[in-house]
């Protein structure tokens, strides 16, 4: 069965809600490198502070840095649903390495696709407790600015950075570093484009189903 597995896809594609289901249901853990670098920090461990020092003035963690903190893990791992990683072709060509180094591969790399002004409209609508940091879609959960939070009673507000313009020059850094990072994987035969406006359960099917059916083959 596939056990090694990337997901791609831009912001509000809902990339990391499908990692964590999928690799709830498959048992495969599902690692962003967000989530490595919090369990460093808090562990206080040297890579973990020296992360802190990007992260505290608001900075992207260097390649390298990034890389080793998935070699550390890749040390002890050799299963993974990874979200939010390779974030850049430099770091798609490292990760290669590393697994080649294991002799094991990638096999399955999900490019979860949903148009730009999808994305916007979902990213604009979308509401952040100021007290436990749930997110809400203003549609979806017929919220608006100001009210309450339905798990705690917080004040329910806009990120800051859930701006149009913020918006926009995230949409086109994602663009510029995800292109040459799909089109290495469709070179290597792995890529496979996921159309994800149709919402969270009808991709968790799709995805969950393409899973299962290798799952059968291999059995
Ligand atoms: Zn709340």
């Amino acid at each position: 069965m596939k056990n090694r597995i990337v997901l791609l896809g831009p912001p509000a594609s809902g990339k990391g809600t499908q990692a964590s289901l999928l690799g709830a249901v498959f048992g495969i853990p599902h690692v962003s490198t967000g989530a490595i670098v919090r369990d460093e920090r808090a562990k206080g461990t040297p890579i973990g502070v020296e992360a802190d020092s990007y992260a505290s003035r608001g900075l992207l963690f260097p390649d390298e840095l990034a890389l080793r903190f998935v070699g550390q893990w890749l040390g002890t791992h050799s299963r993974f649903i990874f979200d939010g990683f390779p974030r850049t072709i430099g770091q798609a060509v490292a990760l290669n390495s590393l697994l080649e180094a294991k002799s094991i591969g990638l096999q399955t790399v999900y490019l979860l696709e949903l148009p730009d002004d999808v994305v916007r409209i979902r990213m604009l609508g979308r509401l952040t407790c100021s007290n436990c940091g749930a997110v809400f879609s203003e549609k979806f959960h017929k919220l608006s600015v100001g009210e309450p939070c339905p798990k705690c009673d917080g004040l329910l507000a806009r990120r800051q950075d859930d701006t149009l313009e913020a918006l926009d020059q995230r949409l086109a850094q994602y663009h510029e570093f995800t292109k040459p990072i799909s089109d290495y994987y469709e070179a290597a035969g792995l890529l496979k484009k996921v159309d994800v406006r149709f919402g969270r359960d009808a991709v968790f099917q799709l995805l969950y189903n393409d899973l299962y059916n290798d799952l059968r083959a291999d059995s």
